[in-house]
């Protein structure tokens, strides 16, 4: 399979939310492609397992970085860290929560879901973005987005918000890319189908339901549609992301 040019062995790739689910995958298939990979996750003993999980699969180097992505100091930390080996070729900005938001839910989570799922993006293409336009050699940056920004089923406002918000965000950083002259970084936007992870698991879903992908297949695809050079990666409807719509459209008749 014929990659995108910014999956190249030797540079970095950096990935957020890298400790667990879709992430975790993410950094695994990137050092199977040799490159060089720095897992940045909230500190504790799932990122050290990720770190070497990670590791044992290539003779590649693996950093983990504990960062709040809603920290902005934090992410430039983790940004100067990396650009001392010269720009990463690929972010991957994938960090996110539920955190179980509603329409009413108080000022604090609202702003821990925003501050972490819209704020850890704006802070990463912030803190990475410069160096790799400046670097001119062929980049991407990966947003992982949701259905839900863009479908915005009941009952999740402050998630679809979040996500909403992700969108309107990458396609502002697709467009500054593409019209900036001698920049060969993309900008790409994920939109998973519902995948069997750690945040479907926190909803109650204690198996995988049937027709739900699993991380590993989820980046299988991205990877595949990075190569064609899509912009919105958009994960095929399974059976569980069709019953969400099926519970929206009743709900909007
Ligand atoms: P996950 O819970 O397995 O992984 C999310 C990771 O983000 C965790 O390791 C968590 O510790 C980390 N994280 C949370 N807050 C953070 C912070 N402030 N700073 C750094 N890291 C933080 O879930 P996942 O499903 O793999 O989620 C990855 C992304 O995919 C999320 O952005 C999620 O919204 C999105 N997504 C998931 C699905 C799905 O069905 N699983 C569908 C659409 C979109």
């Amino acid at each position: 399979m014929s990659q995108h040019p910014a999956i190249s062995p030797g540079r970095s790739a950096v990935v957020t939310g890298a400790a667990s689910g879709i992430g975790l995958a993410a950094a695994q298939a990137f050092a199977r492609a040799g490159m060089n990979v720095w897992l940045a996750d909230l500190p504790g003993p799932a990122l050290d397992a990720a770190r070497a999980a990670v590791a044992e699969l290539a003779a590649v180097e693996v950093r983990a970085v504990p960062t709040d992505v809603s920290d902005r100091g934090a992410v430039e930390a983790l940004a100067a860290a990396v650009a001392k080996a010269g720009p990463p070729a690929l972010v991957m900005l994938n960090a996110g929560i539920e955190a179980g938001g509603k329409l009413f839910s108080d000022a604090d989570t609202w702003a821990r879901i925003l501050g972490t799922n819209l704020g850890g993006v704006v802070n990463g293409i912030h803190a990475f973005a410069p160096g790799m336009i400046e670097g001119g050699k062929p980049g991407a940056i990966i947003v992982t987005g949701s259905k839900q920004g863009i479908t915005t089923p009941p009952g999740n406002a402050p998630y679809n918000v979040s996500k909403a918000g992700v969108k309107a965000l990458t396609e502002a950083l697709a467009h500054e890319l593409r019209n900036r002259e001698g920049c060969h970084t993309t900008a790409h936007l994920l939109i998973p189908g519902f995948v069997y992870t750690g945040l479907t698991k926190a909803r109650g879903v204690t198996e995988k339901p049937a027709g739900a992908w699993t991380p590993d297949e989820t980046v299988a695809f991205m990877l595949e549609r990075l190569a064609a050079g899509d912009f919105y990666i958009l994960c095929p409807d399974n059976e569980t992301t069709r019953a969400q719509d099926a519970k929206r459209i009743a709900w909007a008749a």
